[in-house]
């Protein structure tokens, strides 16, 4: 049973009052009268809309938020502020977005503007970061909160004090991930792939190609190139597997630059079966078309810290 399903549970009988259990028990008989076709979530849902709980009505704790959902009201305090961007509607008018991080005392998540004039407040300087501002009738899109035309998005002379500025990162089981999910996953290491190198512009960062006898970045023309590598390999928590990737700064701070052939060998099999716990994003591999986890941080599982973590739970 997954995390949503448990919070949205305890929002549904926060709401009405029901029991955590009557509600269950609601759930399974509606997904039994659809044969089961619809996940514990989605019956969730219709249970609340049936029961009449809006929440429209409600202003939400950003670790209330789920993917999903719509006319969702905030309070939170912005951290950042992105530059503005712009870019050309598909009838030809200019667009204009901005993504903050707003934060409250249990969480903090991207928030997306749209409006222009939710986008001219920022302009104006009338809401800035540190700014606390009231957010109505937003959607969820995947882990983000988006806000268009009919949403509101205005000062508001609430006090937060305590808010949560450390990066949300939920831990999940593989079956969970989605595209585009930060996550943090704990799983075996259960196959590795011969490490393999590519060449980026120093200054940027991006992958360049070789031209003619060197190589040439799109932005930056004929650069000295710099020599990266990438290991693949394969994480399995047991819920399901799933291919992963990681930069040689990011695995065990390996150098594969400095590493002979034999070295990298014996370095991938002491890799073999090791459990760690990975930080990383989904991503969708276009060539193999299958999800990705690139890894951004990965640490070995200390045994101390999961008795811990056993004991909270
Ligand atoms: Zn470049």
């Amino acid at each position: 049973m997954n995390g949503n399903y448990e919070k949205l549970l305890s929002i549904i009988s926060k709401s009405s009052g029901l029991s955590k259990g009557e509600i269950e028990l609601k759930v399974n008989t509606k997904r039994e009268k659809i044969s089961g076709m619809i996940s514990h979530e989605g019956a969730a849902q219709i249970i609340a809309a049936e029961l009449g709980i809006a929440f429209e009505n409600e202003k939400l704790k950003i670790s209330d938020l789920l993917p999903g959902m719509r006319k969702v009201n905030i309070v939170g305090k912005i951290l950042s502020v992105s530059p503005i961007r712009t870019f050309t509607t598909k009838n030809g008018q200019e667009g204009k977005v901005v993504n903050l991080v707003v934060a409250d005392e249990t969480g903090n998540i991207k928030v997306v503007l749209w409006d222009l004039h939710h986008i001219e407040l920022i302009e104006k300087n009338q809401i800035a970061n540190q700014s606390i501002v009231e957010i109505s009738n937003g959607t969820m899109r995947e882990e983000e909160l988006h806000l268009g035309s009919f949403s509101e998005f205005k000062p508001s002379n609430d006090l937060i004090n305590d808010v949560k500025t450390e990066r949300v990162v939920k831990e999940k089981k593989i079956s969970e991930l989605k595209t585009g999910d930060n996550a943090a996953i704990r799983g075996f290491i259960v196959q590795t792939f011969e490490p393999r190198s590519f060449n980026v512009c120093p200054q940027c960062k991006k992958k360049v190609n070789p031209d003619g006898e060197g190589f040439v970045c799109l932005e930056h023309g004929k650069i000295l190139e710099e020599k990266r590598f990438l290991m693949n390999f394969v994480l399995d928590d047991g819920s399901e597997t799933t291919r992963a990737v990681a930069f040689h700064e990011t695995l065990l701070g390996l150098g594969f630059k400095e590493m002979g052939q034999e070295a990298i060998g014996k370095h991938r099999e002491n890799l073999l079966g090791k459990e760690m716990s990975f930080s990383g994003v989904v991503r969708l591999n276009k060539f193999f078309n299958n999800q990705e986890f690139i890894v951004s941080n990965a640490k070995e599982v200390n045994p101390d810290e999961l008795i811990i973590s056993l004991e909270k739970n």
